[in-house]
């Protein structure tokens, strides 16, 4: 079967200049580099110990007031413009999880409303879905400068809400958009060509890592494993392949 993921490849790499220390957002690696194993780990979340406390009554609100709307607990405050906490379906049975926004995430207080997150709208839609039936959130609630990876100081502040929105949506599918998030939850350094595809337990939650669709755009031949990915979460969540018009 073919994709149904069509959507034209960009000009390459439009965005801002990179400071040369600072590795871009989704450098995954070649969609052709094959899974040699299964990675020799298990996933388990050390740092985030809000998640592990377990908070009673805990709901997105409550998660959203205590982040603030000024946090400043980690450097990335500094430029960001608005704290883009998550959008969707609060009882999601499908969460996407994203490293971080974005210019147009930063400037709308939105997750995934660029480029990418147009190409993760037709992938949702693709899978039968509308983009209200999911819920949408990143690792790190503000934008990384220049659009690098969030580093792991900012991970380790950050990550904890999203451990808490994931354990109040309580959704039957995580899915991970990216090294960086896939390896946040994981915990793993692992590339994520070790275990794209593959499924994990998390948390009473059935997690499955694919490409990030700013990767996607800068290769698109890489859409076809992406869908392969989609319809094992689809398989999971009883969902049919709607017919293409
Ligand atoms: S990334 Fe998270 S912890 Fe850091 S300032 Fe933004 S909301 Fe606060």
């Amino acid at each position: 079967m073919g994709t149904p993921l069509e959507i034209s490849a960009p000009a390459p790499n439009s965005s801002p200049a990179v400071a040369a220390a600072a590795p871009r957002r989704a450098p995954d690696p070649p969609a052709t580099a094959a899974p040699k194993s299964a990675p020799a780990f298990i996933p388990t979340i050390a740092a985030p110990s809000l998640f592990e406390e377990k908070i009673e009554n805990d709901s997105l609100e409550r998660i959203r007031d205590d982040i603030g709307p000024n946090c400043t607990r980690c450097k990335l405050h500094k430029g960001r413009t608005k704290i883009v906490f998550g959008v969707g379906n609060p009882k999601a049975d499908l969460v996407f999880v994203g490293e971080g926004p974005g210019r147009d995430e930063d400037a709308q207080g939105e997750p995934f409303v660029g480029r990418a997150g147009k190409l993760l709208t037709q992938m949702i839609e693709a899978m039968g879905l509308r983009r209200q039936d999911v819920y949408i959130c990143n690792v790190v609630k503000c934008r990384p400068p220049e659009n690098r990876l969030p580093e792991k100081d900012e991970i380790a502040t950050c990550s904890p809400y999203l451990l808490r929105q994931l354990g109040v949506i309580r959704p039957k599918v995580i899915c991970c958009l990216g090294s960086c998030s896939a390896q946040t939850m994981l915990q793993t350094t692992e590339g994520i060509s070790r275990f794209r595809g593959q499924w994990f337990d998390f948390r009473g939650s059935k997690l499955i890592a694919t490409y990030h669709p700013a990767y996607l755009l800068r290769n698109p031949a890489a859409k076809g494993e992406v869908w392969k990915d989609l319809q094992k979460v689809m398989a999971v969540l009883g969902l049919e392949t709607p017919k293409r018009k």
